[in-house]
């Protein structure tokens, strides 16, 4: 079944069908109850090996090959919910409309009151900028890392004449030579995105984004380019920005240009550059965008303050992470928010998927990357056993290293006891062990006075979302030397000459060292793709300005979407079975707070 029925059917759902958050139980995630802790969870990632028949296998996902319901596709009836921070701390939209920084979210310095863009960007202003850009470098995962070295060419693509080799010119890159290495990117990201391929497959010449304008700021990496190309695909017409001025891998942004996508973003924009880049994106003459497909909010937050305008033209929003989807829910709570968005962040198929397997599959490379440490009999303590701290024990273990969990919750405390792993207090262990990872989404859970009893040598990291889980800033003190002895490695030496190993200054190992696994951005992306399909196509009135969640079912969908690339059989439920559970043969198997 194409992707244009599968829209259709999302249109049969009737907004009564739609579960709001006061159906749902108490205390689960998707509750109120459950805010905090459910808010905190970032998008990442899975493990999956690469499978070169990943295509075509799932091409024969729909086709029924494993899929006991061929051409059944899921409805949508998108779930609201309430900001899950709406506890959690400072309103984020003050009375007078401006937006106010969520206590725990990096400084954001927006350019609302920049009329005019700076012509030349100076190299110091370049610098100044990884302080105060948008927060969502700190809160989204990517395969950030680019191979392309960004440094030789000092001219800034502002202000370079850009032309693809068909004369088009409207897109601002770094170097568009880069075309076929980013092709090259582009077509192994392919490999593990089956559910985008075998999206474009199933599309069949039907475009369900037919007459879409979708404008995205997003990381602009390999895994990004396979989902503008499947959206253009399906009918898009697409520009692009990127929501970090690090992560852009220039060979790929440069393979997009080439193929005539309207896109701006290099590696190492100044924070000029950054808001310039969006802007070009959606001040453009003779085009408007009706979708927007956000990642931190930023250009959702550039359109409401400089072109409001144009949310009479746009259908909806979808954002994916943490940070955008609590400015969207505090945008709703001020009565502000002007058109339907989707909450990509909060599906299960993300949640349930980012933290434990991303953890998983990157603690060990991000680091083996920085240190070079062998795992087998090292002690490790790690801090918090939620879904991070899972991924991470477990990787941990498989390597032979010795755990040791701390927690502050007796349930995640017994299971890090029923995994096998030791529950201690970091007092306890902390003059032993030779890594300390942190993985709380708290604050100061590693202090000074830890610090100064670590043995020489431990290696210090955090894999958690903010940089002030590890109290950083009581290392620098006057007493103590800091040696960068690689990108992202310090050393932090004390008086006596003991030394410990501290890595990205405390900020996330995972994402500032190594990169994600795309088979979970291939998950992440799916959901992105169909929630734009489901708002572009949805019927007037079945989502009001509101935020919400794709349903149990889309998630379920996706899913399935995945499972061809393990061979994977999926049982299917006799009638009699779905009568007994109360189930429909074909989903939703699980009711919608199940995490
Ligand atoms: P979670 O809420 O499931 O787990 C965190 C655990 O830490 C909880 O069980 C909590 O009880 C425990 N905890 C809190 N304070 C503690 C303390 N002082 N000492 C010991 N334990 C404490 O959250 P999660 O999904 O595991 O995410 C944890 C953090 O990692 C969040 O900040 C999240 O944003 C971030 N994250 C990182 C990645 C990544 O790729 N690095 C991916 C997803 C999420």
């Amino acid at each position: 079944m194409s992707v244009q029925v599968v829209a259709a059917k999302m249109a049969e759902v009737d907004l009564k069908d739609v579960p709001s958050s006061k159906d749902l139980p108490a205390g689960s995630p998707v509750s109120p109850a459950a805010e905090g802790k459910n808010i905190a969870k970032n998008e990442a990632s899975s493990s999956a090996a690469a499978s070169p028949t990943a295509e075509s296998s799932s091409a024969k996902a729909g086709e029924g090959a494993l899929n006991p319901n061929p051409g059944k596709m899921p409805q949508a009836s998108a779930m609201k919910r309430t900001d899950p921070q709406q506890n959690g701390g400072e309103a984020f939209v003050n009375r007078d409309g401006t937006v106010a920084e969520a206590p725990r979210m990096k400084k954001i310095q927006f350019a609302d009151q920049k009329q005019e863009f700076n012509k030349r960007p100076s190299k110091i202003g370049r610098r100044s900028l990884s302080r105060s850009i948008s927060q969502s470098s700190t809160d989204s995962y990517s395969s950030a890392a680019s191979y392309t070295d960004s440094s030789d060419d000092e001219t800034s693509p502002r202000d370079k004449q850009q032309k693809n080799s068909k004369g088009n010119g409207d897109f601002c890159i770094k170097n568009i030579k880069q075309a076929e290495f980013g092709r090259r990117e582009i077509e192994i990201a392919e490999q593990e995105m089956p559910a985008l391929m075998a999206l474009r497959k199933r599309a069949q010449g039907e475009k369900p984004l037919a007459g879409a304008k979708v404008v995205g700021c997003t990381h602009i990496t390999a895994q990004t380019a396979v989902l503008m190309e499947t959206l253009s695909a399906l009918g898009a017409q697409c520009r692009w920005a990127a929501c970090n001025i690090y992560s852009t891998q220039n060979e790929v942004a440069a393979a997009l240009a080439e193929g005539g996508f309207s896109v701006f973003a290099w590696k190492g924009e100044s924070e000029d550059d950054f808001w310039w880049c969006i802007d070009r994106c959606v001040n453009v003459e003779g085009w408007q965008p009706n979708m927007i497909l956000d990642d931190g909010g930023d250009l959702t937050h550039w359109i409401y303050k400089k072109y409001p305008n144009m949310f009479k033209k746009i259908k909806g929003i979808v954002e994916e992470s943490v940070t955008g989807v609590h400015r969207l829910y505090q945008l709703s709570k001020a009565g502000k928010l002007c058109v339907p968005a989707m909450n990509v962040n909060d599906s299960v198929t993300k949640q349930k998927f980012d933290n434990l397997y991303c953890c998983r599959e990157s603690i060990l490379d991000g680091l083996k990357r920085t240190t070079d440490v062998m795992f087998g009999g090292k002690q490790v303590v790690v801090c918090g056993y939620g879904e991070v701290g899972k991924g991470c024990c477990a990787a941990l273990k498989a390597m032979g290293s010795i755990v040791y969990v701390t927690e502050i919750d007796p349930i995640c405390a017994l299971q890090a006891c029923m995994d096998g792993f030791r529950l201690v207090k970091l007092n306890e262990v902390i003059r032993q062990v030779d890594i300390v990872i942190t993985c709380t989404g708290n604050k100061n859970v590693v202090v000074r006075e830890n610090l100064d009893r670590m043995k020489n040598g431990c290696i210090v990291c955090n894999m958690g979302h903010s940089n002030t889980e590890i109290d950083v800033a009581s290392l620098r003190t006057p007493e103590l030397t800091w040696e960068r002895v690689r990108s992202q490695v310090d050393h932090v030496i004390w008086p006596d000459g003991k030394r410990i190993v501290l890595l990205a200054e405390g900020r996330l190992l995972n994402l500032s060292c190594s990169t994600v696994p795309t088979f979970v951005l291939s998950i992440t992306a799916t959901t992105q793709a169909l929630a734009l399909i489901e708002l572009y196509n949805a019927p007037e009135g079945r989502y009001k300005q509101d935020v919400y969640l794709l349903p149990k079912k889309m998630d379920e969908y996706v899913a399935s979407l995945h499972l061809p690339t393990f061979d994977a059989h999926l049982t299917e439920l006799s009638d009699e079975q779905a009568k007994y559970l109360g189930l429909n043969k074909n989903g939703p198997f699980k009711p919608n707070y199940y995490r």
